[in-house]
């Protein structure tokens, strides 16, 4: 469905200045946002703060069959938790049109459109950062690259480029599609074709390159990466406008990191192969071109990429799983970058990697992935927080995982406690995630639902079960004398001693037999 152009969203104008530094992150709505998204997300918020620059979020739908209602909505919301907040990003009435399919301009029909859509002013889209919403502009420009002669229409059928390549099969030729519109059909041929209501695709038109470059070979400079040059000899004819009207990711990204003043493109390294064929559509355009940032991929401990078949990679299960954003973020700095020689600091807050983050320090070895370090990161957020801001945060965690998982008990009791304060105080030193702790304080609220297997725990398993009841049975007296911590640790070493139990034991022993699981807090 779409709406009429005639209704721009000339409102809230802002201007954006084309010499500060302007970063985007530019996700796809296609589902859970990846823990490497938010890495990308947090050097390009870094890059813009630390130079009072823009940090934009823009959301790229144009892969429609791949949209997951919400992702994008959630998305916002994570950058928001993160505390990377974007300065522009889409508004509810984007978001809303875009959940709902409805976009702004015309569909496949635009072509027969193009007077009016020629009148489209810029402006009219400055805040828009949903691309299906500013489906106009893409055509608008298309439109200049096909006059010019940078692209052209093609109404190949499937049918048509299924044979183009099996014969380049048979002949070992390297497949895609064979330019056979752009020598068959002039504009006008081609625009007689789409007024008879023939489907259209347009395509960018390779041969160019060497007219614009001056030789088919390219190189480009990114800042992580280096120099690397492109040969555009073997390069298909991309398509940069489907059938249903809606622009392909390479050619509405172009379009939209110049129309937003984007002057540096923070992304992953996978998609560095698509860099050239946009630089050729900046040339083609006469447009300025960013500097490209493209973060090396982030490993896996394993080897390969990081993959969710080996752990947690989605950004929302790290939090269900009870990691502070703060710990993670601070995780996800050193993947990639590093302060300057010399300074061994591994713990920073945000507003201290913004002050010292400089593209220089960005180092193209690809980081590994090493989860007991995110470990490490976490249960350390966990002992620098107040305890005030620790039972605030877990209360959160509380309340998110109680709607996610509906219906937890023992998490709605600890939400009511008015002494769960002192009980996180308990094990605050002792675990490294907001999940681990709620898992050893539930024995404050449930008793032990299962026996604990006693001869399933190290140590415990070599004394006879006999041995063990005697042992408890004479420390539950000794319980009633109510001790104070230390005449109570002598009192349960004499005990030990009496049944020839390490000390270490009989008080894992008591732990057992009280809590029901090996882990606790403090035992007194
Ligand atoms: N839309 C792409 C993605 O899903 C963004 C690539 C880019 O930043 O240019 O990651």
């Amino acid at each position: 469905m779409h709406k009429s152009i005639t209704a721009t969203q000339a409102k809230n104008k802002k201007q954006l200045s084309h010499t500060k530094v302007v970063t985007r992150f530019a996700p796809s709505p296609t589902g859970y946002l990846h823990i490497a998204g938010i890495r990308t997300a947090l050097f390009a918020y870094a890059h813009a703060k630390k130079h009072n620059g823009t940090f934009i979020l823009r959301l790229e739908d144009t892969d429609r069959e791949r949209f997951v209602p919400g992702s994008g909505k959630e998305i916002l919301d994570l950058l928001r938790k993160f505390k990377l907040d974007p300065d522009l990003y889409p508004t509810k009435n984007q978001l809303a049109d875009m959940e709902a399919g409805k976009f702004q301009g015309y569909g496949n029909d635009w072509m027969l459109h193009i007077d009016e859509i020629e009148k489209i002013q810029d402006e009219d889209f400055t805040n828009v950062f949903v691309q299906t919403q500013r489906l106009p502009i893409y055509h608008k420009y298309v439109w200049q690259l096909i006059k010019a002669g940078y692209a052209y229409f093609c109404f190949c059928s499937a049918e048509r480029l299924a044979k183009v390549n099996e014969e380049k099969k048979k002949r070992k030729e390297p497949l895609g599609y064979d330019g056979y519109c752009k020598r068959h059909y002039t504009i006008d041929e081609a625009l007689d074709k789409i007024k008879k209501g023939e489907p259209y695709v347009v395509r960018m038109n390779v041969d160019k390159a060497t007219e614009l470059f001056g030789q088919s070979e390219i190189t480009i400079k990114d800042q992580v990466v280096g120099d690397f040059t492109f040969d555009f000899k073997n390069v298909n004819d991309q398509v940069l406008i489907k059938s249903n009207g809606i622009p392909t990711y390479q050619f509405a990204v172009v379009v939209d990191d110049y129309l937003m003043g984007v002057t540096h493109i923070h992304r992953g390294f996978e998609w560095i192969s698509s860099t050239p064929k946009q630089v050729f559509l900046y040339k083609a355009l006469g447009w300025d071109i960013p500097k490209f940032v493209h973060l090396p991929i982030i490993l896996d401990p394993s080897g390969g990429k990081l993959s969710k078949r080996k752990g947690t990679v989605a950004v929302t299960d790290f939090l269900k799983e009870g990691y502070l954003p703060d710990a993670i973020l601070n995780f996800l700095m050193l993947l990639g970058w590093a302060p300057k020689k010399g300074d061994t600091r591994e713990v920073f807050n945000l507003n201290e990697f913004v002050d010292l983050f400089s593209v220089n320090d960005l180092n193209k070895a690809n980081p590994v992935f090493n989860r007991t370090k995110l470990l490490w990161f976490n249960s350390l957020y966990i002992r620098n927080k107040s305890n005030d801001e620790l039972l605030e945060i877990f209360k959160d965690w509380l309340k998110e995982t109680i709607s996610a998982e509906n219906k937890n008990v023992i998490m709605s009791q600890m939400l009511q406690d008015n002494a769960l304060l002192d009980k996180l105080m308990l094990v605050k030193e002792r675990v490294k995630t907001l999940k681990e702790m709620y898992e050893m304080l539930i024995f404050f609220y449930q008793e032990p639902t299962t026996p604990y297997n006693f001869k399933d725990v190290k140590g415990i398993k070599r004394y006879s079960t006999m041995t063990l009841y005697n042992a408890l049975q004479l420390y539950m007296r000794t319980k009633e004398l109510e001790l104070e911590k230390d005449m109570w640790v002598s009192r349960v070493r004499d005990i030990a001693d009496q049944f020839n139990i390490k000390h270490a034991d009989m008080f894992m022993l008591i732990r057992l037999a009280v809590v029901g699981s090996p882990i606790s807090p403090p035992l007194y």
